[in-house]
């Protein structure tokens, strides 16, 4: 296979979306022989991928998640190796909080569910161990489950790292150039731009939170609802935490980088315009998180927050991406909707999506992602759980 991908828009393959899952799936079919055209709307991390909070997290995910997380991060621990130069993962350890014995006591039943199926990355801690861990946190902490291997990463960095590659293999980066139209004429697929005819052997729509309009051309449609998250920046402090931290009985995320600034999130969610591409701050949530912050660490009133902003994210009612071979149309793959955590599966992500058009199988349990689980199901749920979306 490669066509020639110089002659008039032609490529062994197309993709649509150049945030980490289009380019980390350009990558890895690069790396297969494949010449590869990426078509991105704005410019390469411009969403999601490129304005999140890089937490880099298998704890506490959904179960269906677990596999693919825990493979992920073997993934980042050697991403120097995939990429050819260190993007910056920091593996930091994330520790999820408990508040109190209730939430305690979930997280025990959820380590012991891991455990019963030989999972022992998630270990449960007393509040000894996590004052260890950080001696500045309040003590009212009944104990946490720690994952030493986690950590993050500075996303934009990341999103270069994976783009430089690219590069490097061969892969075509049409920056500023939305795919309209997809449609499988013969044996290839043609994508129209409002600049040029695109076409292809294999398509792979990775559209993020625009994703839906793809699958439903393809006649698969999909409740995927565009969905704004905030983050929060504080001024600089001196150091006073390493791991990331999360709480379980309420919305947050948070970490410090090695400049001394605090980012605050987890999953917070507020209304987001997909046409204009911008999610809408919400200042009154921003406030609660706050205070979350400043309950968890009181020598961090007063803090000053230096910048809020919102990204737009792509939500599935089930909290668990996409990540299909279409059922309706040959040689197109889908990867979309990951629901506030798809940051750190992303380099799996790559390989499955070059797994599915190349081998015609996942080495992966991907069957709790396949685009037509909906068939039945009614349109998208608000997302309003804190906790599932917790990145
Ligand atoms: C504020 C925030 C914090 C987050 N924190 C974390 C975290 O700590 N850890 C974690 O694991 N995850 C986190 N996430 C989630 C994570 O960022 C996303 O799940 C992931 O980046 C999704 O990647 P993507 O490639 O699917 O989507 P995107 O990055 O949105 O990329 C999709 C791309 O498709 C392009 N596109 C759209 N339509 C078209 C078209 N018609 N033609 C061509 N291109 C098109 C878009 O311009 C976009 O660049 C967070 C997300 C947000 C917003």
């Amino acid at each position: 296979m490669k066509a020639d991908p110089t002659t008039a828009g032609g490529s062994d393959v197309l993709i649509i979306g150049g945030g980490l899952q289009g380019l980390s799936s350009a990558l890895q079919l690069a790396r297969r022989g494949c010449s590869v055209r990426l078509l991105e709307a704005d410019y390469c991390g411009r969403h999601a991928s490129g304005v999140n909070a890089g937490g880099v997290r298998t704890v506490y995910r959904h179960m269906a998640e677990v596999p693919l997380s825990v493979a992920a991060r073997t993934l980042w621990h050697n991403l120097a190796d995939l990429v050819g130069e260190n993007p910056g993962f920091v593996a930091s350890g994330q520790l999820k909080l408990a508040e109190t014995e209730a939430e305690l006591e979930r997280l025990r039943q959820r380590v012991e569910q891991l455990n019963a199926l030989g999972y022992t990355h998630e270990e449960l801690v007393g509040p000894e161990v996590v004052r260890e861990l950080v001696p500045a946190l309040t003590p009212n902490i009944s104990g946490a489950i720690w994952a030493a291997d986690d950590g993050y990463a500075y996303p934009y960095g990341v999103v270069t790292a994976f783009r430089h590659a690219c590069e490097r293999l061969g892969v075509i980066i049409h920056e500023g150039t939305p795919a309209d139209r997809i449609e499988r004429i013969g044996e290839r697929w043609q994508v129209d731009t409002p600049s040029q005819r695109f076409d292809a052997d294999f398509l792979v729509n990775t559209a993020g939170a625009w994703a839906g309009e793809f699958a439903r051309q393809v006649d698969e449609p999909v409740p995927l609802e565009a969905v704004g998250l905030m983050l929060m920046v504080t001024t600089r402090v001196a150091p006073f935490v390493k791991p990331v931290l999360g709480a379980t009985g309420r919305a947050l995320s948070f970490k410090q980088f090695a400049n001394g600034t605090v980012v605050i999130g987890g999953g917070l969610t507020c209304a987001a315009d997909p046409v204009a591409g911008h999610g809408e701050v919400d200042m009154m949530k921003l406030a609660t998180s706050a205070r979350t912050v400043t309950d968890l660490f009181p020598h961090l009133r007063g803090i000053a927050i230096n910048r809020a902003w919102a990204g737009v994210e792509g939500f599935m009612p089930d909290h668990i991406p996409v990540i299909s071979a279409s059922r309706t149309r040959p040689n197109l793959v889908h990867a979309f909707g990951f629901s506030a955590h798809g940051f750190e599966l992303s380099p799996i992500v790559g390989q499955i999506v070059a797994e599915l058009l190349l081998d015609g199988r996942s080495t992966q349990p991907i069957a709790p992602f396949a685009i037509d689980r909906f068939a039945a199901a009614p349109a998208a749920a608000s997302p309003s759980s804190s906790q599932s979306l917790a990145a």
